[in-house]
């Protein structure tokens, strides 16, 4: 079990505050309420979908329509559940119609997401489904490809699996979701060897640094 370092809860609820009153991207003419994301400040393992729905929407937390529930069944699968590990999204707030949000919106967002995986710092990111996958790995990965596979970008480990929403529709992706939770559990304990590196983007630095000179 790790050790919740100083101030974490603290800053934690900073981070919350803010996102309840965050009116940096047009997402926020949208929402009921946002959806910052919950679970264990001591996660091992973080899960990031895409942007809450419908129901994410009308509660305020994440997951908790029909993907959640499939999500749910994933956790237990493998001893977890919504306690131990941290869930959110690329975004915070619904878009309308459920339509993918957009790189502005995301851009907007993503110093958020950035804060919870600094104050959580977990073993294994779970990229659920591609708006997460191009987010925070890499424009050029895909999840038919990636799913179930172990990667290592800076100083973290991804895992990319399908979207439960997607298994909804699909159903030949269901039992190979349950399948990948089973890698995933694999990476927990270390036995997984084969790790693909991706080059953590320098390029996006430059630019970053680039537009504070
Ligand atoms: N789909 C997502 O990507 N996130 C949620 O929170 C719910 C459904
Ligand atoms: Fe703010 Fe993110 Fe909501 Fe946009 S989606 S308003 S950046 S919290």
């Amino acid at each position: 079990m790790k050790e919740l370092r100083v101030n974490v809860e603290e800053e934690m609820e900073t981070l919350r505050r803010e996102i309840l009153n965050c009116t940096k991207c047009g997402l926020a003419g949208n929402r009921r309420n946002p959806v910052p994301g919950e679970g264990s400040l001591k996660a091992e393992v973080m899960f990031v979908g895409e942007a809450p729905g419908v129901e994410e929407d009308r509660q305020g937390r994440p997951f908790v329509g029909a993907a959640g529930k499939l999500l749910n069944s994933l956790l237990e699968s493998i001893g977890l559940n919504r306690t131990k590990v941290f869930i959110t999204n690329v975004v915070k707030c619904r878009p309308p119609r459920n339509r993918p949000p957009r790189v502005s919106e995301i851009a907007a967002c993503r110093p958020y997401l950035n804060r919870q995986i600094d104050l959580i710092d977990p073993k294994v990111i779970c990229l659920l489904g591609n708006s997460a996958i191009k987010t925070l790995l890499s424009k050029e990965i895909s999840v038919g490809e990636a799913h179930g596979e172990a990667y290592r970008k800076g100083n973290r480990l991804y895992m990319p699996l399908y979207h439960p929403a997607a298994a909804l529709y699909n159903f030949n992706l269901k039992p190979m979701l349950f399948e990948d939770m089973e890698r995933l559990r694999s990476l927990m304990r270390g036995e997984v060897k084969a790790i693909k590196e991706v080059p953590s983007s320098s390029l996006e630095r430059q630019t970053k640094l680039y537009d504070v000179l």
